[in-house]
């Protein structure tokens, strides 16, 4: 199975020296990667700026803003199989980046800000590849990532409650729901990341096995 998985924050830039991000730290969708590559899987592994070292083995492509996450997915999913699109990519960008750092002000000031580009939404609805999607949630966590599923045309959304520190973005474990589009879901519950992983990618080569013989998911 071919995956491209994407991981890790964007960063949009508001000067030379100052960025919007979020706490993403890479973890999870770096897990995807090695769990996948320890089932001799090929991966590409497309990441914006984490702190942990990429796995070995898999075709690694840094990336730092949505745009060039945009550009990297749409040039990596020619040929995959399935996308994992693990990267907490931005939801919103300041409409202009500064070519100077912005001066210091005695007074408030607002920063305009524009919707950065949808990846998920930027694919095409028919395609030969299977689309696994992320969504992190701080409350009404079933019903917002049922929505994602369609809104998103995914194939799967994989959903997790990041209100608390236990779990979610930063830390070594998480606890997910995972939705599928005939209605059913299944809980993971609080465990490692890597184990997580583990399920997620058994649970992915099942469902495209089983596409090589329907020709659809
Ligand atoms: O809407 P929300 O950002 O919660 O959706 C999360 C999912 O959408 C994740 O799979 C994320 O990688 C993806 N996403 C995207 N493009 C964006 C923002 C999020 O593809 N600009």
């Amino acid at each position: 199975m071919r995956l491209v998985v994407t991981a890790g924050p964007t960063r949009e830039a508001i000067d030379p020296v100052r960025f919007i991000s979020n706490r993403s730290s890479g973890k999870m969708g770096y897990a995807i990667a090695e769990a996948a590559l320890a089932k001799k899987h090929d991966v590409t592994l497309i990441s914006g700026p984490a702190t942990i070292a990429p796995p070995r083995g898999a075709k690694n492509v840094s990336v730092i803003t949505s745009d060039e996450l945009h550009d990297a997915v749409h040039r990596a999913i020619r040929g995959c199989d399935v996308l994992v699109m693990c990267a907490a990519v931005a939801d919103y960008k300041p409409a202009a980046v500064s070519a100077r750092k912005m001066e210091k002000r005695k007074t408030s000031f607002a920063l305009r800000l524009v919707p950065a580009r949808d990846i998920l939404a930027s694919l095409p609805k028919r395609r030969r590849y299977l689309v696994v999607g992320f969504a992190a949630e701080t409350h009404d966590l079933k019903r917002n990532a049922q929505k994602k599923l369609r809104a998103k045309n995914c194939d799967v959304i994989v959903a997790n409650d990041v209100s608390g520190s236990e779990t979610g973005m930063e830390s070594d474990e998480n606890e997910v729901t995972i939705f599928f589009r005939n209605g059913e879901s299944k809980k993971i519950s609080r465990t490692s990341k890597k184990i997580i992983a583990r399920e997620l990618v058994k649970i992915i080569a099942k469902m495209w096995e089983k596409s090589l013989t329907k020709k659809s998911w």
